[in-house]
């Protein structure tokens, strides 16, 4: 008899690069035999890929421990449970603490090495742990080399839809705002070289990529020095990338305000496949607030890079992040948040109460003096105020048309009255927009003609018969696969 084909169920919290970071663990895993599981159960394999960014993050995924991990360890001493990204990265010891029964606990650098750990977890029935090196801990070049930027072959079974696919362009982050965790969770910035990009975005493509999304913690501050004098900028990578055939759509996040060079802004309004969306977080509309926040940047100098990229390409959505109730944050300087969300008409933000991180510089230096039911209060009250901004810039798209590359199925009922098939996709600026269609468009660009809107979506009839983008040719009809990773975003 065949011994049983191993499984590993996997849970992914937190941003896009933890969802890229699951594809590439489960891709190297599957390369070892292992398939992967819908649900914990039958699984000998339990992976959480954790974000550390707030501490709900953090506790969602201690309770999802309790739940589909500690009853399936019990119940299988030999099943293997680990605790893989940030959390890993900053808490190793604290999960096994709390945790007693983790096998693994894998940092944000060092997930290439998961195939062999599992192994020796099972061989030693020991716990496993690789970490990279505290950014305090080395010399700049040993934390670095610590942080393996880990792209190996990609999987294209492991991507949400076989058409989008994240492309890591940039690790790290070494702008250490004062609230987050990221610079140590993920080491210093480094760039990737542009020819190892550039052959994985053709290999994605040869695969059924029509979408990229470039990925980086301030992702227009890349930049790779080549050794002999050449740089590579973003807007240079971008520029490479363009021509690559069946290739239909670029877009990148997320964007430091200060490194908003105007070579990028050109390249995003000449390149036609590059996406009308730049995610530019301003955090804050208040100076004081600002510089507690070590942003770099005032709100005077946001207004400027806002005005200039609309300046530069004309009709560009921008969307941005929000942190309220930071330390010190007065009824004041929300004030002048709310008044910069009135006046700076974002497609969207993300906005999230301030979360305390241990080891940030901001737990050291400030008190995190905002108490939670003013956080809340503000929360609401600009999420109010964003809603409708949102929903006046959805009004002006009714009566054009719009491109809308098709991601699949809407959530039932989304459109009232509708009772056929409805699809769901973004347009080339990023918004959602929701039309009844069939399933064979999955995958698909479509032209759909607006016709009405709410604050988060754009409704639309498809014209039929009709399928467009840039890439035109490379349209391969498929049903819509339901999303293969279980993911949780906090
Ligand atoms: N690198 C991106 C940037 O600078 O805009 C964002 C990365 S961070 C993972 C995503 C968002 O989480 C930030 O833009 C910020 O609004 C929010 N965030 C980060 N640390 C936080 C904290 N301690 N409490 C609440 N929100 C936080
Ligand atoms: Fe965190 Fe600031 Fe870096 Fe973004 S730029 S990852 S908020 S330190």
């Amino acid at each position: 008899m065949n011994p049983p084909v191993p499984k590993v169920y996997i849970e992914t919290v937190g941003c896009q690069m933890n969802v890229l970071d699951s594809e590439l663990v489960v891709a190297a895993l599957k390369k070892q035999g292992y398939t992967l599981a819908d649900s914990p159960e039958g699984a000998s394999l339990i992976l959480f890929n954790t974000c550390s960014v707030r501490e709900h993050a953090e506790e969602k995924t201690y309770s999802a421990l309790g739940r589909h991990a500690a009853p399936y360890k019990k119940a299988d001493p030999g099943t293997v449970v680990g605790v893989i990204g940030c959390m890993a990265q900053k808490d190793q010891e604290r999960i096994r603490q709390r945790a007693p029964y983790v096998d693994l606990v894998v940092g944000t650098g060092q997930l290439a090495k998961i195939p062999a750990l599992v192994e020796e977890a099972r061989r030693t029935g020991q716990p496993q742990y690789a970490l990279s090196l505290p950014r305090a801990g080395a010399s700049r070049a040993e934390v670095e080399a610590s942080f393996e930027s880990y792209d190996p072959a990609r999987d294209p079974e492991m991507r949400p839809t076989p058409f989008q696919a994240f492309v890591r362009v940039q690790i790290g982050c070494d702008k250490f705002c004062t609230y987050c965790v990221v610079p140590s969770t993920r080491g210093p910035e480094q760039s990737r070289p542009p020819e190892h990009i550039l052959a994985e975005v053709r290999t994605l493509v040869d695969q059924g990529a029509k979408e990229v999304t470039l990925l980086g913690q301030t992702v227009n501050s890349y930049r790779y020095a080549h050794g002999d004098g050449r740089t590579t900028r973003l807007s240079d990578l971008l520029l490479a990338m363009h021509d690559t055939p069946g290739l239909e759509r670029v877009k990148f996040v997320t964007n430091f305000p200060k490194d908003m060079t105007d070579d990028l802004l050109d390249a995003v309004r000449e390149l036609p496949k590059l996406a009308k969306y730049l995610h530019v977080p301003v955090q804050s509309g208040c100076d004081e607030v600002l510089k507690r926040m070590k942003r770099l940047y005032t709100v005077a100098s946001y207004r400027e890079m806002l005005h200039r990229c609309r300046e530069r390409v004309p009709g560009v959505a921008v969307s941005s992040d929000f942190i309220v109730g930071f330390c010190g944050e007065t009824d004041d300087s929300f004030a002048k948040t709310l008044r910069l969300v009135e006046e700076a008409r974002f497609k969207n933000s993300f906005i999230f109460k301030y979360s305390e991180r241990p080891g940030t510089k901001a737990m050291g230096r400030y008190t995190d003096d905002v108490p939670e039911a003013v956080k809340k209060r503000r929360n609401n009250d600009l999420l109010a105020v964003q809603n409708a901004n949102s929903l006046l810039d959805h009004r002006t798209w009714i009566g054009r048309s719009v491109e809308v590359l098709v991601e699949g199925p809407s959530r039932h009922g989304e459109r009232a009255g509708g009772d056929r098939p409805q699809l769901t996709g973004r347009t080339m600026t990023d918004h959602i927009c929701v039309f009844d269609g069939p399933p064979r468009l999955v995958g698909q660009t479509v032209t759909v003609d607006v016709t009405d809107a709410s604050g988060f979506t754009l409704y639309g009839d498809v014209r039929v018969g009709e399928q467009t983008g840039v890439g035109r040719g490379a349209t391969v009809e498929r049903e819509p696969r339901p999303r293969r990773i279980g993911l949780a975003v906090v």
